[in-house]
């Protein structure tokens, strides 16, 4: 491999349960570095609020499918991120609402979505290096990268976590249909760093993945340290 097609290649994987602080984390990461930030969950959320849009049964895969092949998945780069396009529109903040929580773990577990997700998700080190946040991003996704984080807290920290930003959100249920589905359930990949975050701060955490990056011999955060 060219050193260009290394560099092209680069992912940070940070995964971790629902509320475990991930998503601020590998936002601050991507920053400091200056990766792209993918947040998968939000693909995931995006194609479930269309199906709810859409008056489609979550349960019913052939329904699913049938959505999935009428729809037009693209990657975008906004602000900072890459995000899912549906048909060319990428969704707001309406995918964090309680309907979409409530049915998220259920359209994910489908292969047939986690396939086509994969797909946009592989699409993005192409052009950009990536600090990417999700469930299977280091056990499934990027199985490769030798940069994998795996975000923890206890169960009633996340619980917390979520009523303090005021969200609808079963978290304990999503995580207990995350972690038994067959396909890429949430899982620590043997090799990734694990951090608990139960009684640190945001900029502990983040500090914590860039030594560790450094520590790895990843210029930018050997620079930043
Ligand atoms: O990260 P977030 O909590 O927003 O993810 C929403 C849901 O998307 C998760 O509960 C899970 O069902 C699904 N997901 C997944 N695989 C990923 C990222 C998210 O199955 N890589």
């Amino acid at each position: 491999m060219s050193e260009n097609n290394e560099r092209r290649h680069r992912v940070i994987a940070i995964d971790g349960p629902a509320a475990s602080g991930k998503s601020t984390v590998a936002r601050k990461v991507a920053e400091a570095l200056g990766f792209l930030y993918v947040n998968s969950g939000a693909m995931y959320r995006a194609f479930t609020w269309l199906a709810l849009d859409r008056g489609v049964d979550c349960a019913d895969g052939e329904a699913v499918k049938e959505l999935l092949a009428g729809t037009e998945f693209s990657c975008e780069v906004l602000d900072g991120a890459g995000v899912v396009g549906l048909d060319g529109r990428v969704a707001g903040d309406e995918v964090h609402g309680a309907e979409v929580n409530a049915h998220v773990s259920q359209i994910a577990a489908w292969p047939v979505v986690r396939d086509q997700i994969f797909e946009v998700l592989h699409a993005f080190p192409s052009g950009h290096d990536v600090v990417m946040e999700g469930r299977d991003i280091g056990s499934v996704v990027f199985p490769d990268t030798p940069h994998k984080f795996y975000i923890d807290a206890s169960p009633e920290i996340r619980e917390a976590r979520r009523r303090a930003q005021g969200l609808e959100d079963s978290i304990a249920d999503r995580d207990r249909k995350d972690s038994t589905r067959a396909a890429a359930p949430l899982t620590i990949a043997e090799d990734a760093t694990v951090v608990d975050s139960s009684h640190l701060g945001v900029e502990q955490v983040v500090e914590a993945v860039v030594d560790q990056l450094a520590a790895q011999g990843l210029p930018e955060a050997v620079r930043r340290g």
